[in-house]
């Protein structure tokens, strides 16, 4: 094993978990650091699988056993057994065996790890996340060979037809390489320097998906990013993150500059956090924030950020979602899973009524109904929201995840799925939803502004007996037709969803009663 790093043959233990469990963590860490060992004991980031943590791995000659939720004093035995010379297995989870080299988590064949497919997610809780030593074990840095494959790199976009990921991607469920066009184009017509944004402040609590990147492996993230920065020709790369995730900041920053060293600065990279609200996770308020803007309002498009964004240059702006992907595509030779019209995985956190959010890597040719595999919900859910806070409300999770199927089902794709028990009042949910929108939106359009008002007031209204399920559908048609932003146009579809699917719950408010007793008590 090398100095610095976490991949060899060697004995080690490594200490896994996420931002959110950040402080039993480091006790578990220095409870395993303290009897005095020589074997390397690191802390490597999540696995996405969170009530695992803290998740111990214990690698001996091939074999590693998992250890989660592990107690100091069980680490601390874990340590002296492994640094005795033999690999502890008595009350773990699972030990898998693998190639003692191995740059990617060697996961279990059963249980919550064997769901999906771990693509973008191979690394995550095994590699150091900002150590460049175990980014590179099995492949080099994409940035670095980035400027001679352009043209490979662009045609094997065009071929894939790769889509962005996430509501704060500039192409988000559109071809990427038709930003990047657009963007290049731009450059050359008006001479301008492009810029190139992560846009990683997802802002949405339920979302755990580029928090996850980040926090586990962001020399990926920001290693596509430098590659992208350099094939359109981008002067500057910008990393927008959220100014409540003080793990991530820390990871990037320390990614940035081990990249930066090993492949070059001629493209400065520079982290700048944002506000923890929903709004300025829209990829123009997310401009606004990076201009210094303290009051965020969506911007009027076109022009697109891709022809005028950032300062007037044009941006370029893709969440680490979409740059993993980016990054696994050309790290696979072009190879790809899922379906031919939205290639590659989704990241899927899945939140809701279940004991701890987990977070799933699923090819898009299979279906949500996957995640019910992952949580122990008690008993069948009566509804899922999909596609995150305003995401479509379903009783169906036997849709497949690729963009075209959600969009059909009238389904988000922003990689949320919220469970419900039986017992939930569904108009209670969509209720406090549109209430967030009423106080969320950037009141720069009326559509938006004025639509959410109505709403939510003709949604309180049910509960004194008016429920006019036609005028509130055409509210609902106008804020989805004519809202500025994806905010706007998003925020009806929870309600409009839910009356599709549970207008009698509506009707029964309207009557005095709620079927759930939720919200009035009979
Ligand atoms: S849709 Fe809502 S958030 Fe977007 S510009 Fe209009 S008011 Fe602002």
């Amino acid at each position: 094993m090398a100095e610095d790093g976490s991949i060899g043959e060697g004995p080690i233990i490594r200490v896994s978990t996420s931002g959110k469990n950040r402080i039993r963590g480091r006790e578990v860490l220095h409870a395993a650091r303290e009897p005095t060992a020589s074997i390397p004991i690191v802390e490597v980031g999540p696995t996405g699988i969170r009530e695992l943590e803290p998740l111990i791995l214990a690698t001996y000659q091939g074999e590693t056993a998992f250890y989660p939720q592990c107690s100091l004093m069980r680490v601390r035995d874990l340590v002296v057994a492994l640094d005795d010379g033999s690999l502890p297995t008595k009350g773990a989870m699972a030990v898998t065996e693998h190639d003692p080299d191995t740059a990617t988590l060697p996961t279990p064949d059963e249980g919550t790890f064997a769901l999906g497919h771990r693509r973008v997610l191979d690394r995550s809780g095994w590699v150091v996340p900002a150590n460049t030593h175990d980014y590179v074990a099995s492949e080099d840095f994409l940035a670095a060979t980035a400027a001679d494959r352009a043209d490979e790199w662009l045609s094997t976009l065009q071929d894939v037809s790769l889509r962005g990921r996430g509501r704060g991607d500039g192409a988000c469920d559109t071809p990427v390489v038709d930003a990047w066009s657009t963007v290049q184009t731009v450059r050359d017509e008006r001479e301008s320097e492009p810029v190139v944004v992560v846009n990683a402040n997802e802002a949405d609590p339920n979302a755990e998906m580029d928090r996850l990147l980040l926090e586990s492996n962001p020399l990926a993230v920001l290693d596509a990013a430098l590659a992208v920065a350099r094939i359109i020709g981008a002067t500057n790369l910008l990393v927008y993150l959220n100014e409540n995730e003080d793990l991530a900041r820390d990871r990037v920053n320390e990614a940035a500059a081990e990249l930066t060293n090993k492949v070059g600065a001629d493209i400065p990279i520079e982290a700048i956090a944002g506000p923890n609200e929903y709004k300025a996770g829209e990829m123009t308020m997310a401009i606004e924030a990076l201009e210094g803007n303290h009051r965020l309002e969506a911007r009027l498009r076109p022009p697109f950020p891709t022809e005028e964004g950032l300062y007037g240059r044009p941006t370029l702006i893709h969440t680490p979602r979409t740059l993993a992907q980016i990054r696994s595509l050309f790290a696979n030779g072009g190879d790809t899973i899922g379906t031919g019209s939205d290639p590659g995985t989704r990241l899927v956190t899945v939140v809701g009524d279940i004991e701890t959010p987990l977070t799933l890597e699923l090819p898009t040719d299979e279906t949500l109904s996957v995640v019910k595999q992952a949580v122990d919900l008690d008993g069948r859910p009566k509804a899922a929201c999909v596609g995150g806070v305003f995401g479509g409300v379903t009783r169906s999770l036997d849709v497949p995840i690729h963009m075209n199927a959600l969009t059909a089902a009238n389904l988000g794709t922003n990689g949320v799925v919220e469970l419900f028990g039986q017992n939930r009042c569904m108009l209670s949910v969509v209720g406090n939803r549109a209430s967030f929108a009423e106080k969320e939106n950037c009141g720069r359009c009326f559509p938006c502004r004025g639509g959410t008002q109505q709403l939510a007031s003709m949604l309180r209204d049910i509960y004194d007996g008016a429920f006019d399920a036609e005028k509130i559908r055409e509210l609902l048609g106008t804020m989805r037709r004519s809202s500025i932003c994806q905010f706007g146009q998003d925020a009806q579809r929870p309600v409009a969803t839910a009356m599709n699917e549970f207008e009698s719950e509506f009707r029964a408010h309207a009557e005095g009663y709620c079927p759930n007793d939720v919200c009035i008590q009979t």
